[in-house]
């Protein structure tokens, strides 16, 4: 049977202990990363812009350390036992990622996690350096190469209430359509300016916690705001 929750991660600095992404690119780019990251955040350019002007600041790449770097980074231990209680209690888990596959499928398989579906955008790797690609580009938003939300929004049944765990910019979107979000790091400050209700987290066994409680609820309400978001978002989607 189908359990009444669904959970989204996000993975950097959330599953995975470290951010990937800038870790990368500070270790590859130059100037030009930290320029484009600054528009970013300011919202003059597009996420899917910005990954594009990260890869193309790539110099000297060295496809050896790139991947030595990945070797280094280590998932939260925290987020294995919690995985366990998911699997126990049949809970489904997503990873959604403003990240590339490439690195994420490095490390989940280092740790031989292999059963959670992963939305990232993906990445081309080659000695010359690096290509990445948008297979989750939303027409609507331009917030994130990988909007997270869209994924929220379509990735749950109608009696599923959505949890997002997270701790980023790129996160924003999944917490507009979630039930229940775990937040922490930049991610406190968006729920507060939106008055969206939030559980401050620092690893998985606070969101296990809170899980565990909900488990035991006759009935699990929706978030009302999240409710309405999400019924906008498909009317809009379905006018098109
Ligand atoms: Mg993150």
């Amino acid at each position: 049977m189908k359990k009444r929750i669904k959970i989204f991660c996000d993975f950097d600095g959330t599953v995975c202990l470290g951010d990937n992404r800038t870790i990368l690119f500070r270790a590859f780019g130059g100037d030009d990363v930290h320029e484009a990251v600054s528009l970013w955040l300011k919202g003059e350019i597009s996420g899917d812009e910005c990954i594009r002007r990260e890869c193309a600041a790539v110099q000297n790449f060295d496809r050896e350390r790139f991947d030595s770097i990945i070797d280094e980074q280590e998932l939260d231990p925290s987020f294995l036992p919690f995985m366990e209680f998911c699997r126990t209690h049949t809970i489904e888990i997503e990873i959604l990622s403003d990240g590339f596959d490439y690195y994420i499928d490095r490390i989940l398989k280092r740790y031989n996690i292999s059963d959670i579906p992963v939305y990232a955008n993906e990445l081309q790797v080659d000695d010359s350096g690096l290509v990445p690609s948008f297979p989750h580009l939303n027409q609507y938003c331009s917030r994130s190469a990988n909007c997270k939300g869209t994924h929220v929004l379509n990735h749950a049944a109608d009696d599923q209430l959505r949890v997002v765990v997270g701790d980023g910019y790129s996160d924003r979107c999944a917490a507009d359509y979630a039930d229940i979000v775990f937040a922490k790091r930049q991610l406190i400050q968006y729920c507060r300016d939106t008055n969206i209700s939030y559980f401050e987290f620092s690893d998985f066994h606070d969101v296990r916690e809170r899980v565990e409680g909900l488990l035991k609820k006759k009935r699990l309400a929706p978030r009302h705001r999240a409710e309405i978001r999400r019924r906008e978002a498909f009317r809009i989607e379905a006018n098109v």
